[in-house]
């Protein structure tokens, strides 16, 4: 019985200093908090996030949150991909459906100009479909669908009141056969449950033949407390023979809610290979994010992406480590220099950046004269930058 409760905030819009290299975006927001999708393995439910009451009943909703964006908006500096996900709500569950609240807010992006990118479990976000495609053929939008599971049993008991796999499979098919960027949160695989190379292969293949442009792979973690219990009453009453080895698994009580090591790094390992022999990126491609971003922060996530594909491959990554740092060293003077001085916008900061590429000024900020030449080709010729060459 959902039990909702109007709040009004008089900011909704959070911004990071830099780019999120994960999620590929700059500024988040979400119109509810606590969601009725009740997955058993919410980490929403965490006593961290201080969230008051019945987790799956008692949502909140940020009533005024367009009204509010427009006004942030309005005033903001700097463009870059709004991300709409929370992780401890989802922007499409039930109450959405009365509430309408994603229009209004998907009507303030396409307004003033702004890209975004959705993370849900539901397939509601049809119901926009023709809205976010405005914002489609303008600036992009991604598509981010949480989904690990092939078979619907088992997400009917760990996932119950999220759209059907065969629904979120369609969702996807849907906007990507329309050209958004498509990309799968598979997180969290359950241990012992669906995290088997059968399951995972099957998966990642559906998705690489529908065309998903990335997949982006995480494992359960279960914080001490109410994430923890929660999820063992579940695993108790459905899957009994379990029980002691998820007990085992998370013996170790970690605050950040991570099991023993040996188990996590072994599935990355089974994960990557079969993502490997398959070819899907398991994180976003250039051609995702490009133009989206102030170049300063374009750069900076090639550079991130660069150092993660570099290690994944066991290559030397002293290089591009040491590149990274003199890069945000300097990225975080003149964002400064940016925020002291109220005239001053991301398109300055972007001419400046542009000028001083140009001349070579920043050459020696990227050790490297192939990986310098490399971001500069990539940036003052807008070239598509191709991950598989590293
Ligand atoms: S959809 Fe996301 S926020 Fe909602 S219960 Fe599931 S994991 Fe938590």
């Amino acid at each position: 019985m959902l039990n909702s409760k109007y709040i009004y905030p008089k900011k909704t819009l959070k911004k990071s200093d830099y780019p999120d290299t994960l999620f590929i975006s700059k500024f988040y927001l979400s119109p509810y908090i606590a969601c009725s999708h009740a997955c058993s393995y919410c980490d929403g439910r965490s006593e961290k996030y201080h969230i008051e009451g019945n987790f799956d009943n008692d949502i909140k909703i940020r009533k005024n949150i367009a009204e509010v964006l427009k006004k942030e908006l309005t005033k903001e500096k700097e463009n870059g991909v709004i991300m709409i996900m929370s992780g401890v709500s989802d922007p499409y569950q039930h109450c959405e459906y009365k509430e309408k609240l994603m229009p209004k807010i998907l009507n303030v992006i396409k307004e003033l100009n702004y890209s975004c990118s959705i993370t849900t479990k539901s397939s509601m976000i049809n119901r926009d479909f023709e809205l976010l495609r405005d914002i489609n053929n303008k600036n992009k939008v991604n598509i981010l669908m949480s989904l690990t599971f092939m078979n619907d049993s088992d997400r009917k008991i760990i996932e119950p009141l999220s759209s059907c796999v065969e629904q979120r499979l369609q969702t996807l098919k849907r906007f990507k056969d329309d050209g958004f960027f498509v990309g799968v949160l598979a997180m969290p695989f359950i241990p012992f449950i669906n995290d088997d190379d059968e399951n995972i292969f099957k998966l990642l293949k559906t998705l690489k033949d529908m065309g998903v442009d990335y997949v982006i792979p995480g494992s359960l973690t279960l914080r001490p407390g109410i994430n923890k219990n929660y999820f063992l009453e579940i695993i108790k009453n459905n899957y009994t023979h379990l029980l002691g080895k998820y007990k085992d698994l998370y013996s170790n009580n970690k605050p950040s809610g991570m099991g023993k090591s040996f188990y996590f790094n072994n599935f990355y390992e089974r994960f990557y290979n079969i993502s490997n022999s398959l070819n899907v990126s398991t994180i976003a491609p250039h051609y995702v994010y490009k133009n989206r971003f102030h170049k300063y922060d374009e750069i900076y996530i090639i550079l991130s992406h660069l150092k993660y594909i570099l290690k994944q491959k066991n290559y030397d990554t002293y290089t591009i480590n040491k590149a990274f740092k003199n890069y945000t060293f300097w990225l975080s003077k003149e964002k400064h220099f940016m925020k002291k001085n109220r005239s001053l916008s991301g398109n300055d900061l972007d001419n400046k950046l542009l000028f001083q590429m140009k001349s070579d000024i920043l050459k020696d900020l990227f050790i490297s004269n192939k990986l310098y030449s490399i971001i500069k080709k990539t940036i003052l010729n807008d070239h598509n930058l191709d991950y598989s060459i590293f």
